[in-house]
């Protein structure tokens, strides 16, 4: 199959839709990205890759950060970790408070705003740098060692994050937050301003598609057992509350963030990675879905 024609077979029929998604502005950083934006590059466990439009373009991945800080939250507290954390699509906005009352402070899944502090919060209690373990990781992960916080964005964030703040104090009155709150913040607001480009995510998540193993260092992230339970709550918890729309016409274990980007791992053969800054209603990218929708259909290749 000739992959890379189908790439580019994908960006002619996504261009009439790159401005029609609206690029995330509640905070303020990120509105200064064009629209337009387009990048797209697949990794494959046996050692390709393939790459279209600005694939090489370092983006704010936001809540794809939440993907890697759970994966070091499994890594420290094991089980532990859902004592606190439900794996349940939530159903609601990304940053909403409502579930957080009736359900006493614990989030429904580790890919919401709210799941996402928590996560941060049980770092923060092992490691003594977490925020800079964090980065190490991921630049280990995609072997990039000049991966770095975009620090406009997380102090962006930081001003107007006011949202974030109410959900980590709540979270705190429930007594699930173990850190002080705005300590949790800080660092969260500098996960979600990692810049990393297609390609690297694609790097970075390609062990989730090769049963736990980073193929470039051959270094075990994850047991396969690990791997599948991540991959299960990507497909049901990782893009959004348009979590079953997108898997139903997608149908890869996927995470999005409202920086634009998507990673989405098709488990034993490749990691995909798309980003385009328009984003629809529920904070996915517009243009992003459409062209992974247009993958799965074009090459025949799902986890269905
Ligand atoms: N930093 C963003 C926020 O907390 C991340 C949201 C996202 O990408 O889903 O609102």
């Amino acid at each position: 199959m000739d992959i890379q024609a189908i790439l580019e077979e994908i960006h002619g029929e996504v261009s009439p839709c790159l401005k029609m998604g609206r690029v995330a502005s509640y905070i303020p950083e990120l509105a200064n990205v064009p629209a337009e934006r387009f990048g797209m590059a697949v990794r494959t466990v046996d050692g390709a890759s393939y790459a279209i439009g600005d694939a090489e373009e370092r983006f704010s991945i936001q809540s794809i950060s939440k993907l890697f800080t759970l994966i070091m939250a499994v890594q420290l507290a094991g089980d532990a970790l859902w004592k606190r954390v439900g794996r349940e699509p939530s159903g609601n906005p990304f940053n909403s408070l409502v579930q957080l009352e009736y359900e006493n402070g614990k989030p429904r899944n580790p890919f919401i705003n709210a799941g996402a502090l928590v996560v941060t919060d049980v770092i923060l209690s092992y490691l003594d740098e977490a925020t800079q373990t964090v980065r190490d990781i991921v630049a280990a992960l995609c072997g990039k060692a000049d991966i770095e916080f975009d620090l406009a964005v997380a102090r962006s964030e930081q001003l107007t994050g006011h949202r974030n703040k109410a959900m980590a104090h709540f979270i705190k009155s429930f007594g699930n937050l173990d850190n002080d709150p705005d300590r949790v913040l800080e660092a969260y607001f500098h996960h979600c301003s990692l810049a990393m480009s297609c390609h690297e995510l694609c790097e970075a998540s390609l062990f989730l598609a090769n049963n736990g193993i980073a193929p470039m260092s051959g270094d075990i992230i994850m047991t396969p057992s690990q791997v599948k339970y991540v991959n299960s709550l990507l497909l049901t918890c990782g893009t959004y509350d348009a979590v079953g729309d997108f898997a139903y016409r997608v149908g890869l274990p996927s995470k999005s963030g409202v920086g634009g980007g998507i990673v989405a791992v098709m488990p034993k053969r490749f990691s995909l990675c798309v980003w385009s800054p328009g984003l629809d209603d529920s904070g996915n990218s517009l243009a992003g879905t459409r062209a992974l929708e247009l993958f799965t259909t074009k090459t025949g290749i799902s986890i269905f």
